[in-house]
């Protein structure tokens, strides 16, 4: 009997390898084990076998319907159920669940964000099921839902999601890491696979109070809000002991988490108060992937049970950290080599830095979509705002391996640093050793230790993007590789001058220094590094011509479908603006300034009923605050009226570039000017006036 509780639920709610081993005849089994090694069409046969044991294990945990679980380019998930009940019944239901309606299903494409790939009348979609990344059983008040995990695409067969191109790009990097293997002599390398650890990190605040904050309903982040007292400033939070209702929602959230399978692994307090991490292991990148679509919605679903809330928004709290996700990337073969392991003597181990090189040439030659793959509107709040990595890609390496690339400039590589013992002075402790680099926080990319780690991406995006990205770029690159050194006649020749060539070239990129500090800006910019300042100026590059070249040699998008994803960007940031404009108007006009009215209006009473019983009384205290106020009250209503102003405008701009960047300019700078008063007002009026939460009944009483 298994007792402890990972043991007891761990993939509970998975239909697993296990369960399939268990369930389906033994060539069935075979077969499909086949499917999924070689990547090859499935048989419908196979499909139906296994269609009809995922739907009589579904049964018997319970589960009353099905849906194919996708994710459009809306960033969230979306599931439609139908029941498994079948249509051919009389007197007694017959429950059925095909292998056709295991592969194929047909959601209305229409009301899915398309970027004009589709018309609203053209609304035939279909979703088809990776059955690389397991099904699964969601359980909630609807009851049990079998989870299909499915990519999602047009009539046309134009990619619709973010799961499509991943797929296509993790088959773009297999293709050309195995060509490069067997260059090394690994013929037994058939696959390749992306690994991937996103580290997950979250608000939680009191449902209570948030339901409170019409800015947090709507847009997931104050939108007013003066600083409290306290900030994160005495760095007391991170890491520190986890309040007890706080750690009742992790241990929930970790059972519910491990029941689908998901590694839960590392949880902490994070930097700003009322901030955690989550971080489960690595695994294959689009499983990788739906797990944090999971992660993200079991968070909200967990928090709320505990009377939480979860802000998984990048920047709910203006003054204090917010909140990130730290993407880990490697590249693993199907015998089990870590293609960015570098080993005990990095120098010597020719294929980890012919990775290594084609990580370093991708990344600098396409910095500009990866900085996009990074941005949303939230994150804008945080890229190169002094928290999170600046808007400058570059990469960290450590001091082993830069001092190998500086060996393989120079042209004499002979040596690796070798990590030393640590002497902390103390006796009774144990001696470390050391690794042979330092860790550098404020690179956007940074090499550790046997992985990739892209610390830019905002905590509420799907990682897709991000992955998708980097798979294509060094596909690419690798391609390219490949084509060379498959053609020259010394091998061992060719790959060293392909290295030094090449890491020469884009040795630029390279920055080991402090990515937070005004002089990289003034040096990445002499180094020509670019430096893209906001998601909207990120976009274009989506459609320059060498991206677009990029990917359809990758056959991962075509030129329409990057077209449509641009033209999906900015719609997203316009209408996210433009929500947040409407909130901030709805609630200056409704909460702020009746109450700050009221407030001057009780001032005004107190001062008039002081003077009626005493003409010696001083009264001065509160006719400076009624003036104080007022005249923030009249400056609150000016940039009220400006800021309804701009946002009318807005929605006349013609959509697309045009109209994201007057959000960006005018209607952000509008809503700036009406919070400036506001803020001020709420360190002035009698809090029992004030008509929200504040920052520190949010950040502190949870
Ligand atoms: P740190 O960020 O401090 O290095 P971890 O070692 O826990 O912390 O790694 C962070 C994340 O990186 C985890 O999700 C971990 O599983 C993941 N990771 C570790 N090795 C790899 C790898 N080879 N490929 C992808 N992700 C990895
Ligand atoms: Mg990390």
């Amino acid at each position: 009997m298994e007792n402890n509780v990972i043991e007891q639920v761990f993939g509970k709610n998975v239909f697993n390898d296990e369960v399939m081993q268990a369930k389906l005849p033994k060539d069935v089994y075979k077969s499909w084990k086949k499917t999924l090694e070689t990547g090859a069409d499935l048989d419908i046969d196979i499909a139906n076998v296994v269609a009809h044991a995922m739907k009589e294990w579904a049964l018997e945990h319970g589960a009353t319907h099905y849906t194919h679980w996708f994710q459009p380019m809306t960033g969230v998930t979306a599931e439609k159920h139908d029941s498994f009940l079948s249509p051919a019944t009389e007197s007694k239901p017959v429950l059925e669940f095909s292998g056709k309606e295991l592969i194929k299903g047909e959601p209305d494409a229409s009301s899915f964000p398309s970027g004009g790939l589709r018309a609203t009348n053209e609304a035939r979609g279909y979703t088809a099921w990776d059955c690389t990344s397991p099904a699964f059983l969601q359980e909630d008040a609807a009851g049990v839902t079998l989870c299909i995990p499915t990519a999602f695409c047009s009539y046309t067969g134009e990619a619709l999601d973010k799961k499509t191109p991943l797929l296509r790009s993790m088959e773009a990097v297999s293709k050309q890491a195995v060509r490069i293997m067997k260059m090394f002599g690994h013929e037994d390398v058939t696959k390749v696979s992306c690994s991937v650890g996103p580290e997950q990190e979250y608000f939680l605040v009191d449902r209570e109070k948030y339901l409170q904050r019409k800015d947090l309903i709507f847009s997931g982040r104050t939108l007013f809000g003066a600083a409290a007292p306290k900030g994160q400033e005495l760095d007391d939070h991170y890491f520190g002991a986890i309040k007890e209702r706080i750690a009742a929602f992790m241990k929930d959230l970790n059972e519910e988490l491990w029941k689908v399978g998901i590694l839960a692994k590392t949880q902490h307090n994070e930097v700003a108060p009322a901030q955690h991490e989550m971080a489960p292991i690595f695994t294959t990148a689009n499983i990788a992937t739906d797990h944090n679509q999971m992660v993200m919605e079991i968070m909200r679903k967990v928090a709320k049970r505990h009377g939480l809330e979860c802000l998984l928004h990048e920047k709910p709290f203006a003054g204090v950290n917010g909140s990130g996700k730290h993407n880990n990337w490697s590249m693993v073969t199907d015998t089990g080599i870590n293609l960015l392991n570098p080993g005990k003597k990095p120098h010597e181990n020719t294929k980890f830095l012919l990775f290594l090189t084609a990580v370093i040439k991708a990344v600098d030659e396409h910095a500009e979509i990866l900085r996009l793959s990074a941005s949303n509107p939230g994150n804008d709040h945080r890229l190169g705002a002094n928290e999170a990595p600046p808007a400058i890609i570059s990469i960290f390496l450590g001091e082993q391996l830069e001092n190998i690339v500086e060996q393989i400039v120079s042209g004499d590589v002979s040596t690796s640093i070798q990590g030393s013992k640590l002497d902390t002075g103390v006796h009774v402790l144990p001696v470390l050793r050391k690794d042979a680099t330092d860790r550098n926080r404020t690179s956007p990319f940074a090499f550790t230790g046997n992985k990739f780690e892209f610390r830019m991406l905002g905590s509420s995006m799907s990682i897709a993007d991000c992955n998708f990205v980097l798979n294509a770029i060094v596909a690419d690159t690798l391609e390219a590789f490949a084509d060379e050194l498959e053609k020259a006649s010394d091998f061992d020749t060719a790959v060293n001058e392909l290295i030094k060539r090449e890491i020469t070239a884009h040795q630029r990129i390279i920055f080991n220094g402090d990515g937070y500090s005004d002089e990289w800006v003034v040096e990445a910019e002499k180094r020509g590094l670019p430096n893209v300042k906001s998601m909207v100026e990120a976009v274009p590059y989506l459609i320059a011509d060498k991206t677009v070249s990029m990917f359809e040699r990758q056959n991962i998008l075509t030129k329409a479908e990057l077209e449509s994803r641009a033209e999906v960007r900015y719609e997203n940031y316009a209408k996210t603006i433009n929500i947040e404009a409407k909130t901030m108007i709805d609630m200056a006009g409704k909460q702020y300034i009746p109450a700050v009215i009221s407030y001057v209006t009780s001032l005004a009473d107190s001062i008039n009923s002081i003077k009626a019983a005493s003409d010696a009384a001083d009264v001065s205290v509160q006719e400076e605050l009624l003036a104080k106020c007022s005249g923030l009250l009249a400056s609150a209503q000016k940039a009220l009226g400006k800021l309804k102003t701009v946002t009318a405008e807005a929605a006349q701009k013609d959509e697309g570039i045009e109209q994201a960047l007057f959000f960006k300019d005018a209607v952000f700078a509008a809503m700036n000017d009406l919070r400036a008063p506001i803020d001020e007002l709420e360190m002035l009026v009698d809090q029992d006036f004030w008509p929200v939460p504040t920052y520190g009944d949010l950040l502190f009483e949870v």
